[in-house]
């Protein structure tokens, strides 16, 4: 399994609030939804907290034996994560953290996929099918398990797949918010150079715009995760 993986902070001085790991077999990748400075949420640990807990969870679980299917492995990591912290935080705020959600995993029969809200998983194939862009439009999770339903999940075949990467918003915005590379363009970049690469083509052009003019956006930066994970097939690990 080759996995590679990059992260950068948007804001100086505050939490990178994406979260990404791997482990053979398998990936996951959160973008916690940030509230704004001030704002009550009733959870004394934070939107970085509730990602990062909420992803090492989700991670355990989909690396179970005997498999868990993607959407119950994701309510049952919500769960988990709310009893880490009801007792000493609200979770009926409006405001409690939350967080999108992208998981892949290999099995016998292809690559299981899970997205729920609007992070993005691609398919790259190498055999001249353009890449299959998976996202969603549901609400992030949050403190009630019932978001797991929502999620939008399936298994690619693996019959010509050379790549799955997985990114937040904060990256992918090169492609659906700036207009500067196609999706095809941007899968090359990661595949090719790297998603480091790729982050310095984000943050160029948002540097190219700090007044936040050319592409109207209410954070100059966002938080960017990338994973590109080469041939995911089924195998020895
Ligand atoms: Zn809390």
């Amino acid at each position: 399994m080759r996995v590679v993986l990059a992260t950068e902070p948007g804001t100086p001085g505050w939490p990178n609030e994406d979260f990404a790991a791997v482990a053979p077999g398998a990936a996951v990748l959160l973008d916690g939804c940030t509230t704004s400075p001030g704002t009550v949420t009733g959870c004394v640990h934070g939107v970085a907290w509730y990602a990062r807990m909420l992803g090492g969870a989700l991670l355990s679980r989909i690396t179970a034996d005997p498999p868990v299917p993607l959407a119950g492995s994701l309510s049952a990591a919500i769960t988990e994560v709310r009893n880490q912290h009801e007792d000493i935080c609200d979770l009926t705020n409006p405001a409690t953290p939350a967080a999108t959600v992208t998981a892949a995993r290999v099995t016998a029969t292809g690559i299981d996929v899970l997205a729920l809200a609007d992070s993005v998983i691609m398919a790259d194939y190498g055999d001249g099918r353009p890449p299959l862009v998976i996202t969603d439009t549901h609400r992030a999770a949050g403190a009630s398990a019932d978001a797991a339903d929502r999620a939008y999940s399936a298994t690619l075949p693996s019959t010509g797949l050379r790549g799955i990467a997985l990114l937040s918003d904060g990256a992918t915005r090169i492609t659906d918010k700036y207009d500067q590379l196609s999706w095809s363009a941007m899968l090359a970049v990661i595949r090719d150079h790297g998603p480091a690469q790729l982050i310095r083509h984000v943050r160029a052009a948002e540097d190219s715009d700090p007044g936040c003019t050319r592409w109207p956006r209410s954070k100059a930066r966002d938080d960017a995760t990338i994973i590109y994970w080469h041939e995911p097939v089924e195998g020895p690990i």
